[in-house]
């Protein structure tokens, strides 16, 4: 009987071994996590959950029934440390478990700041799990001041709980503006004023020169010699691809673990999904970091293990919660040369990407309309009139006919 061994039990791990077995395959499916609960969502941890308004079992992406049910061995508290030559997987326990099949949806690690700047001080927190929050959460209660490091979603959302829970609010985004990798200028710049708005004071350009307090955080001085006084420190500064199982395989790594069109890696037998995964679109490699991703890349590559042989795809799609603001964005806007605003000064509002003449994305606040447009039209493929799109009292949902 096959045996097919998925290590990883995020989002791309959990939506893997549920398509293998909706699509019918009988054999043996064993899924490896490293927490000590089932897998769930991780986007509510820096949204709902940290203003507590969700509740811990809701997270789950399935009841703990569902693996049982489904005949899924579900190993967690569990950490795969190699993969041997002869098709077997070694936990840190010495356990040795063989495999015909191996997928690693390895996912992240959240960028811890440098020792020589954390020191060994208490109240610097870092956003990846459940752990990380229930740790995290009790830091937020009203009239305590947060220091928030890094101008990403983990930041931003972070500071719009802190914000919301009537916290002091300072977030530093160190390299340059807000949502520099993520999202345009046009965008950053309606987050910074939503933002501000709440009382949010957003340094941009400017980091940690060195944090204060002996045995915990209690603020820092600041690269341009300013000086901040924080009760605590979130640090949102980016996600390290969790690729040394990978690395120590000898499988071939290019900004993460590379996989081909169809998810598999440089070894026929091991295929790769998720925040971990680097793969061709396009006529570039990119590693997409996105549920929509883990949740489609990890289908994909279960129906291809299954003999499917379809390549994977996708437009990119990502959201965001901040204060009562959904950002929705379609498509990658990186490489843009012109953007159209629509409903420019308004809480709703959508801002769209071309490059050389090609649509290529779309960034919509509160604009379900401007958001689902713009991602059918990305997804057959058409290019909307720019006239059209700017002009304020057009019909947008016409360029679908
Ligand atoms: P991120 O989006 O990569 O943002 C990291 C931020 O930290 C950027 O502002 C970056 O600046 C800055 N930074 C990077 N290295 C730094 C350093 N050494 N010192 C100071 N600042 C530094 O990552 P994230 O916000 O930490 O999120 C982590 C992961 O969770 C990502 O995969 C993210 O997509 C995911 N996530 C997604 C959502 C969502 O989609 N709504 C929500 C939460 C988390 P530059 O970019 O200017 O260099």
């Amino acid at each position: 009987m096959t045996r097919i061994v998925v290590v990883g039990a995020g989002q791309a791990g959990a939506s893997l071994v549920a398509k293998l077995r909706s699509l019918g395959f009988a054999g043996t499916i064993t899924l490896i996590g490293e927490e000590p609960v089932p897998p769930y969502q991780r986007p509510p941890l820096s949204k709902k959950y940290l203003l507590g308004e969700m509740e811990e079992e809701r997270l789950y992406l399935r009841p703990a029934q569902f693996y049982v049910d489904n005949d899924i061995a579900l190993r967690l508290e569990t950490r795969v440390t190699a993969i041997d030559a002869a098709r077997r997987i070694v936990t840190a326990g010495g356990e040795e478990i063989p495999y015909d099949q191996l997928v690693l949806a390895t996912g992240g690690r959240a960028r811890a700041l440098p020792s020589s700047v954390a020191g060994h001080r208490d109240g610097i927190h870092l956003v990846r799990t459940l752990a990380d929050v229930d740790r995290m959460a009790p830091e937020f209660t009203a009239g305590r001041r947060a220091l928030v490091l890094g101008g990403g979603y983990i930041g931003l959302e972070a500071a719009a709980v802190a914000a919301l829970r009537g916290l002091e609010v300072t977030l530093l985004s160190a390299n340059g503006r807000i949502l520099r990798r993520v999202a345009s200028e046009a965008t950053a710049d309606y987050f910074r004023t939503l933002h501000q708005r709440h009382g949010v004071n957003i340094r941009e350009g400017v980091g940690i020169a060195e944090l204060l307090g002996t045995q915990r955080v209690t603020g820092a001085i600041l690269t341009d010699g300013s000086r901040v006084e924080a009760d605590f420190l979130v640090a949102g500064i980016g996600l390290d691809a969790a690729t040394e199982l990978a690395l120590s395989a000898g499988l071939t790594l290019d900004n993460g673990i590379a996989v081909d069109d169809f998810g598999r890696t440089s070894d026929p037998a091991i295929w790769a999904a998720g925040d971990c995964a680097s793969f061709p679109l396009a006529g570039v490699r990119i590693r997409l970091e996105s549920v929509q991703n883990a949740i489609d890349q990890a289908e994909r590559v279960a129906e291809n293990m299954l003999g499917a042989a379809k390549p994977y795809v996708p437009v990119p799609w990502f959201w965001s919660d901040q204060y009562d603001v959904k950002l929705q964005i379609a498509g990658l806007s990186s490489g843009h040369d012109q953007v159209l605003v629509r409903g420019a000064g308004e809480t709703a509002q959508s801002h769209w990407y071309w490059r050389r003449g090609q649509f290529i994305a779309v960034d919509a606040m509160n604009d379900a309309r401007g958001y689902m447009v713009g991602k059918r039209l990305l997804e057959a493929g058409r290019n909307p009139d720019p006239a059209v799109i700017a002009d304020p009292s057009a019909d947008l949902k016409a360029l679908l006919r």
